[in-house]
């Protein structure tokens, strides 16, 4: 993080210890600011996400899993060992051809951690939060996701009470694949709603 006069007092009591954590461990030489931005990267985009990706390939896999996710999302994902603070009650939405779902928490940044990991920093900032509400398909697009225009996209506002995990569409061509080989499909951005599954053979 560089020099940019972030003023402490923004910051919720939380959020400014770990700064000043953060500010005495680099200061005496102990952790590099570089370091810890790696590992929240790592949060943010694979460790964290990876879990979701897994409740997702196996909805795709296992029709049966698919019904008790859609029914009970918080005992099915706890099934797969995925419990924790800010995943105690789920909710999936399944996207389908005629309806494409979005997630956002317009007061703060609730985000479903046992399954996503940290969320992004977009997720937290003000823009994301009143516009996914008020322009969904335009901030879509300026996540390079245009939809067919005859797809409705329904907004799912998270609050502390109640995340959400948006289960995208399983890619076409896809029906080979083993759930791990699936899970790959699955990227952070999907399960939020800004961005689709990975087609088949495009993944990296
Ligand atoms: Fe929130």
């Amino acid at each position: 993080m560089g020099h940019d006069h972030e003023h402490d007092n923004h910051l919720d009591p939380m959020a400014a210890r770990v700064k000043a954590l953060e500010t005495i461990l680099v200061e005496k030489g102990l952790v590099e600011a570089a370091a810890i931005d790696a590992i929240i990267e790592t949060y943010e985009n694979k460790v964290g996400p990876r879990n979701g990706a897994r409740v997702v390939a196996k909805a795709w896999s296992d029709p049966d899993f698919a019904a008790w996710l859609a029914n009970d999302a918080t005992a099915a994902i706890a099934s797969l060992g995925f419990t924790g603070r800010q995943g105690e009650h789920m909710r999936a939405v399944f996207n389908t051809p005629e309806q494409h779902h979005l997630v956002v928490c317009t007061l703060c940044s609730c985000y479903p951690w046992s399954v996503l990991g940290l969320p992004p920093v977009w997720y937290k900032s003000p823009p994301y939060r009143s516009r996914a509400v008020i322009d969904p398909r335009g901030v879509l697009a300026e996540f390079g996701l245009e939809l067919p225009a005859d797809t409705q996209i329904r907004v799912w506002d998270s609050t502390a009470e109640l995340r959400y995990l948006v289960v995208p569409m399983r890619p076409a061509g896809t029906g080979h694949l083993e759930e791990e080989a699936l899970a790959d499909l699955v990227t952070r951005d999907s399960m939020i709603g800004t961005g689709l599954a990975i087609a088949a053979g495009e993944a990296a």
